[in-house]
């Protein structure tokens, strides 16, 4: 058996782990990276980018679509597309396969020392992982457990034939004619509606009074009804209790509507019910780690109960998102490097890529309500945005929630096309403690999408402008 000694061993190379691993390699800190699947982890090969891949190029296929049946809003006409849905496939999985070179030259470029394969933990400083020319034990001074995250599954719809999660869903064959979606947060509705774009009828079921029920109801509104436009069936109140037919060959899932059973067409049953940390199966329970509920307990420095093991990204907890587990591995490799570092953000913005997309940063009037502050707010609605009438993307809005004394901004939501890309200017007003004045005394590039952010602050002062 091989035997590597090492400052610091990071298990699992997904954003959490192997953007810990740049930095130490940067700080010239002595590392090792175990993964025994593709560098990247859930969110570049199974997640994140494959699944914006899927969604553009679902777009791109359905304004075609709209244009062959005259029915594009800009007057454009063309011939019926054809979907050659296996060089979509092709398309997304080189972007995926350039992604992993560029994050191997990276971890290259900082020193790291990758080890391909499945890393079992013997104690709190030592790994043995089985690697394809053999065990090789590693010791090391300090441990990030970076293991991440897998689909939950429902024990009456078990995953397998045509129960598949979000994973097979970015690799599927072939547009399926019929497609039911179970769970009716971020993953089910963005994979739901790329498949509706592109060709698939789909229904989502969901069990919850609404859709996306982690967001508030008022942001939530533009994607339903835009559900409703694609033709996507959502059934609320209902719940998914098994397949129908043979399970294997049938083409139902059996669903209970409010008391009312009911079968719904489902080539394929997509199960988006959320994601499991990753705490079994690789030795955890030899170490002396505390949990809270289903993942690993830490404090504000990403530290476990046990001295020198750090962990970070979704095996630690809600939100579980690619830029928190990347902002937790950065923190972590400057404090093995001596840095005094804490994990207290203001805002983790998170983003749904559903149609139209959502954001929120911070917290939701309700939320500010809840935890005591007197509070004023402002919404503008995309309706009287320049940029969004010429985008044909009216519906949506920006929505502020300040402190009403000193007008500190607590949090900022909006629903709107391309609303993804206001997010980083959201979080940075949130993290630099703006005030409504501090935005709205910014001169915002006009005619942009951004200046709703502008008119949000201006008319949480009573000032706005355009509306
Ligand atoms: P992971 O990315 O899960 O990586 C963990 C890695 O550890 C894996 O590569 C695994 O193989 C490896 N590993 C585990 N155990 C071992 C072991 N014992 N030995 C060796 N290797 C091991 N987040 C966003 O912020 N934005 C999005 O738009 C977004 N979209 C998503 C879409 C989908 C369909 C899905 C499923 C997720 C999406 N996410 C998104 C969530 C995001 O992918 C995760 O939050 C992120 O990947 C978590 O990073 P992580 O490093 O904690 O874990």
């Amino acid at each position: 058996m091989g035997e590597i000694t090492t400052k610091l061993l990071v298990l699992g190379g997904g954003p959490g782990g192997y953007v810990a691993a740049i930095r130490a390699g940067q700080h010239g800190i002595d590392t090792v990276l175990v993964e025994e699947n593709r560098l990247g982890g859930t969110c570049l090969n199974v997640g994140c980018i494959p699944s914006k891949a899927m969604i553009h190029a679902a777009e791109a296929f359905h304004a075609a679509v709209l244009q062959s049946e005259d029915a594009s809003p800009f007057g454009l006409s063309a011939g019926p597309p054809k979907l050659d849905f296996t060089r979509t496939v092709a398309w997304k999985d080189g972007i995926v396969g350039r992604l992993n070179t560029g994050v191997a030259s990276l971890l290259k470029r900082g020193g790291v020392k990758i080890l391909r394969g499945r890393g079992t933990m013997v104690d709190g400083k030592t790994c043995l992982v089985e690697t394809d020319t053999g065990p090789e034990r590693v010791r090391a001074e300090h441990v990030i457990l970076a293991t991440g995250s897998v689909p939950a599954a429902l024990p009456h719809l078990p995953f397998g034939g045509r129960v598949i999660s979000s994973t097979e869903a970015l690799s599927l064959a072939k547009v399926p004619a019929t497609m039911a979606v179970v769970g009716a947060g971020y993953i089910g509705l963005e994979l739901g509606t790329a498949f509706a774009k592109l060709g698939a009828k789909v229904t989502v079921v969901e069990m919850a009074e609404r859709i996306l029920p982690a967001y508030d109801a008022e942001l939530t509104r533009p994607v339903a009804r835009r559900l409703g436009a694609l033709g996507i069936e959502v059934l609320l109140g209902a719940k998914a209790t098994g397949l129908s037919g043979d399970g294997l060959s049938g083409d139902g899932l059996a669903v209970d509507v409010g008391g009312e059973p009911r079968t719904i067409p489902a080539e394929v049953i997509l199960v988006a019910v959320g994601r499991k940390a990753r705490t079994h199966d690789f030795g955890l329970d030899r170490l002396d780690l505390d949990m809270s509920g289903p993942f690993l307990r830490i404090d504000e420095r990403c530290a476990t109960s046990m001295r020198n093991v750090w962990a970070v990204g979704d095996v630690t907890g809600e939100p579980m998102l690619a830029h928190r587990a990347m902002a937790q591995g950065e923190m972590v490799a400057d404090l093995v490097a001596g840095r005094r570092r804490a994990f207290h953000k203001v805002a983790i913005p998170a983003v749904c890529f559903t149609d139209p997309e959502v954001v929120s940063a911070g917290l939701s009037p309700e939320e500010a309500r809840a935890a005591g502050h007197e509070i004023r707010t402002g919404l503008f609605p995309f309706a009287a945005n320049g940029r969004a009438m010429t985008l044909g993307a009216e519906d949506g809005f920006v929505r502020v929630t300040a402190r009403a004394d000193n007008h500190l901004l607590l949090g900022i939501q909006a629903v709107g096309a391309g609303v993804s890309e206001l997010a980083a200017g959201f979080g940075l007003a949130l993290e630099m403690g703006a005030r409504l004045e501090d935005v709205a005394g910014t001169i915002h590039a006009h005619p942009t999408l951004g200046e709703a952010f502008h008119e949000a602050n201006l008319r949480a002062l009573g000032e706005a402008l355009h509306i």
